[in-house]
């Protein structure tokens, strides 16, 4: 069984924090990076560690959505986030109109989790999860073995990405729901854990992640597993405190 650590708690506080730089880092995906004072005292310990990001909304109106500390560095004050655009995103919306020294501020994270202690992982996510898998990738003992499928919308958003010599990548294209679903499905059920210590984590699309969790818990590895929903089709800033 992998060893899971206790999570540090934080008290929850907000940060204003100014647009530092905004970079192009694939056709779909753009790395922000937000600094500020605020974020002198600022940890993250965990892969999955996030911040509700607050921006306007065309109207002015303030808005909250979830995103993963891709990097972070405390002397300099200075924390990186990569966005996923897509159509009908507050966020994109907010992206495409934001100039270097924008204000913005952070709220979180409630707590941060260091990565379960495990030989083997099986990590899959879609692009909104990326960030995370990168991050959980750069994090492993450089000993670990592991299988990963990082679902994007085409090559020009598959990225060069760290990890230990014993891990795969595997990467694939698609953007919809059902098209998540069937390639992180297919990709849950026929992974190979025998004999291994093995910690499973998957992010991703709703539906597609109700998918994998079913075929995990069919294969009795749920116990070894962390899925997670981080959007939901059809659902503006989906809160992932719902059931999956
Ligand atoms: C813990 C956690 C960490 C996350 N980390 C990241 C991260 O690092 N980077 C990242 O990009 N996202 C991340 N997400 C997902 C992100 O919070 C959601 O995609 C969020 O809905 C984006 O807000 P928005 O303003 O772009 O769209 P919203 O206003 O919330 O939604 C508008 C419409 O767009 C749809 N939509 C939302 N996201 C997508 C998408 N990715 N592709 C296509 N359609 C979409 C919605 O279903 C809705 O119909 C994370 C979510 C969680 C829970």
């Amino acid at each position: 069984m992998p060893t899971v650590l206790e999570p540090i708690m934080y008290e929850p506080r907000q940060r204003e924090l100014e647009v530092a730089a905004i970079e192009a880092i694939g056709r779909r995906m753009k790395r922000v990076t937000l600094r500020g004072e605020d974020l002198k005292d600022f940890t993250s310990h965990g892969p999955a560690d996030h911040v509700k990001l607050v921006v306007p909304d065309d109207s002015g109106n303030e808005v909250m959505r979830d995103y993963t500390i891709r990097r972070h560095d405390q002397s300099e004050g200075e924390l990186d986030i990569d966005i996923v655009l897509h159509d009908g995103g507050v966020v994109t919306a907010w992206l495409a109109r934001a100039e270097i020294g924008d204000g913005v501020a952070t709220r979180g994270p409630r707590g941060s989790t260091p990565l379960p202690i495990a030989e083997h992982y099986v990590l899959i996510a879609d692009m909104t999860a990326l960030p995370c898998v990168a991050r959980a990738m750069e994090e492993m003992p450089p000993q670990a073995t592991g299988e990963v499928l990082l679902v994007v919308s085409d090559e020009e958003d598959e990225l060069r990405l760290e990890h230990p010599e014993g891990v795969s990548i595997q990467w694939a294209h698609a953007t919809s729901p059902a098209g998540i679903s069937e390639v992180a499905t297919i990709f849950a059920a026929r992974v190979d854990t025998r004999d291994r210590d093995t910690f499973v984590w998957a992010g991703g699309e709703v539906l597609a992640m109700r998918s994998v969790r079913d075929t995990l818990r069919d294969r009795g590895l749920l116990d070894v597993a962390s899925v997670n929903g981080y959007w939901r089709a059809g659902v503006d800033g989906y809160d992932h405190h719902e059931p999956l």
